[in-house]
């Protein structure tokens, strides 16, 4: 995959964002999913029943503080881990705070600085 508008980066930026991942892991999974970046992100040992992948700072931290972590930033009602792969993320969106759409810039401006580092 080829990530070449920022509204790709914005929609997944949205689905990490109301899953509760943090901004770290959500800039991390979109970068490895563009081909030209030098690393794809694959389910991990321990997180493979879940759609998260940690990025490897977060790999660091204790499991049950990061899942914390997540249950508490999440916005969907679906408890950690469960991930409903049918949403759009405008819909996601709709009810996003201020801080909320702040993260979503964070993480997707974050993983297109690192997709553009690799273009041609
Ligand atoms: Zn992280």
């Amino acid at each position: 995959m080829q990530l070449d508008s920022p509204n790709q980066f914005e929609s997944y930026a949205i689905l990490g964002r109301a899953f509760g991942y943090p901004n770290c892991c959500v800039a991390w999974w979109i970068a490895g999913m563009d081909h030209r970046v030098p690393y794809s992100p694959e389910p991990l040992t321990d997180w493979e029943n879940t759609q998260f992948v940690p990025c490897p700072k977060c790999r660091e931290k204790f499991a049950t503080d990061l899942i914390r972590e997540i249950k508490q930033r999440r916005t969907v009602s679906e408890l950690f881990p469960l991930a409903s792969g049918n949403v759009r993320p405008e819909d996601l969106a709709k009810d996003f705070s201020l801080a909320e759409w702040a993260d979503v810039f964070a993480s997707a401006s974050k993983a297109m600085a690192v997709v553009s580092q690799h273009q041609d």
